[in-house]
């Protein structure tokens, strides 16, 4: 067995296994060390000799040198975010880490990719990123709620389907209903909007709505949102939920 040390930051899918990767799943069994925010290790049935260093939300630095330093001291570290690392998670944490640090640039460090959040809800609903998109956090945590804003209203104009992270914040509430404020402002109120909860467990909601009539105060951390560009269609179903989809051309000129 080699005693060089590695860290392998592994993306755990939305929830539940069939979404999981097998490359994770054999990632997460050689393991040494497992590091992460406490609700994605719950998800991880525990393994006999194999460490777990749990940390609360936020912390993503500290969290990411932690494993690093698991790593350097030879262990087999795995890091693991939910749905894709590097989506909105510890990845990007770990590689700004590296950058401060030249003596972790010779850690041997890769990165595995999950399902992310924005798949899962578009695989529910239909097809809505059948054409071009965009993925935006509405967490005002990393930046200032002006910069959000400001992409939102970028993003509407150039027609783009627009995937929400973050939804709610906890500390400002309101926010995401400033957010369908904006979007209301600019886009037009038949434009088909998706909230997809959960996604993954056993407590999942997907419902299809308009954006004249969504009610943005029903969106928690666990939900994701996707917002339709002025192509995005719903087909109404009888015996079953509407599908969502987004053809693969662009007719209007914007
Ligand atoms: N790395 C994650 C995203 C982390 S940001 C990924 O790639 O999916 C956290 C946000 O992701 C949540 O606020 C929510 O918007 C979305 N999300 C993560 N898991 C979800 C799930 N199972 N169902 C719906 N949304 C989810």
């Amino acid at each position: 067995m080699s005693t060089r040390g590695s860290l392998r930051i592994v993306g755990l899918g939305p929830g539940g296994a069939q979404w999981m990767t097998p490359e994770a799943a054999e990632l997460i069994a050689g393991a040494t060390d497992l590091v992460g925010y406490s609700s994605y290790l719950e998800r991880i049935p525990p393994a006999e000799g194999q460490a777990r260093h749990a940390t609360g939300n936020g912390q993503e630095l500290a969290r990411a040198r932690h494993a690093l330093h698991l790593a350097e001291s030879g262990r087999r570290a795995v890091l693991v975010s939910g749905g894709d690392p590097g989506v909105f998670a510890m990845a990007a944490a770990v590689f700004e880490a590296i950058a401060g640090e030249p003596r972790w640039r010779s850690i041997d460090v890769a990165v595995s990719p999950g399902i992310t959040a924005m798949q899962a809800a578009a695989a529910r609903a239909g097809a809505p990123l059948g054409h071009d998109f965009c993925a935006i956090s509405l967490s005002d945590n990393l930046k200032p709620w002006g910069v959000i804003e400001r992409r939102l209203a970028a993003a509407s104009a150039a027609d783009f389907v627009i995937a929400l992270y973050n939804p709610a914040s906890e500390a400002r509430p309101g926010r995401i209903c400033d957010a369908f404020a904006l979007l209301r402002s600019m886009k037009d109120a038949a434009t088909p909007v998706v909230f997809a909860r959960a996604l993954g467990r056993a407590d999942e909601d997907v419902s299809v709505t308009v954006l004249g009539a969504a009610d943005p105060s029903r969106a928690d951390m666990s939900t994701l949102i996707i917002i339709g560009s002025s192509e995005t269609r719903i087909i109404p179903r009888e015996n079953g939920p509407p599908f969502v989809y987004t053809p693969r051309g662009a007719k209007a000129v914007l």
